[in-house]
């Protein structure tokens, strides 16, 4: 009996290990939580690398959910990783591929996400190919690129970052000259990789 307990226990530790293990490992998704994050067989939480999805009250927050359920939900999947395995919280990182399609590419493709750069990511091979899916997706006016706003007169990009803001964002700090672009559009923002800031929410 001891003898059995002390297999189970092993067997959970190394399932639980297990999700860590290798640079291609396959696992399947039994959750997806919304529009970037999905749970993996084992617990393990995977945070879509290069992408944010819509947040909660933002347009086009329960499309995404919906697309990336039905691209994943159930099925086994591959994971690639980008450097660090893992974000400040514990999540895995990376690109999710469902047979041969990268998932996160195809969240752009259908214009379901933002690219989400960092300085870290940005030297990544994926991220033309990102930056290309969201560019269509921007052309074409797919998902949220066809959902209406109200555009701000410009927008604006501090030297350095991967976001842009409203012209009033609280978050920007003080601007001083030579340390920040003006962009003209949201859209012309976004084909050059950048994505909204998460508290103005241009
Ligand atoms: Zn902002």
């Amino acid at each position: 009996m001891a003898v059995l307990a002390a297999a189970v226990v092993i067997f959970r530790l190394t399932g639980r290990i297990g999700q860590d293990v290798g640079p291609d490992d396959r696992f399947v998704v039994v959750r997806v939580i919304d529009g970037d994050t999905v749970e993996l067989k084992g617990g393990d939480i995977l945070r879509l690398l290069a992408v944010d999805a819509p947040e909660k009250d933002d347009p086009y927050y329960e499309e995404a959910r919906e697309f990336l359920t039905a691209m994943t939900l159930g099925k086994p999947v591959r994971i690639t990783y980008g450097g660090g395995r893992r974000d400040r919280y514990g999540r895995l990182l990376g690109f999710l591929y469902v047979d041969d399609t990268m998932v996160n590419q195809a969240i752009l493709a259908n214009g379901l996400g933002y690219l989400y750069l960092f300085r870290e990511n940005t030297g990544l091979p994926e991220i033309a190919g990102l930056l290309t899916a969201q560019k269509e997706a921007i052309a074409s006016g797919r998902g949220l690129w066809a959902a209406p706003r109200s555009p701000e007169d410009y927008y604006i990009n501090k030297s350095g970052s991967f976001r842009f803001h409203r012209p009033g964002c609280r978050s920007i700090g003080e601007l001083r000259p030579g340390t920040y672009r003006i962009i003209a559009t949201r859209e012309e923002a976004c084909a050059e990789g950048l994505s909204p800031c998460r508290n103005c929410r241009p």
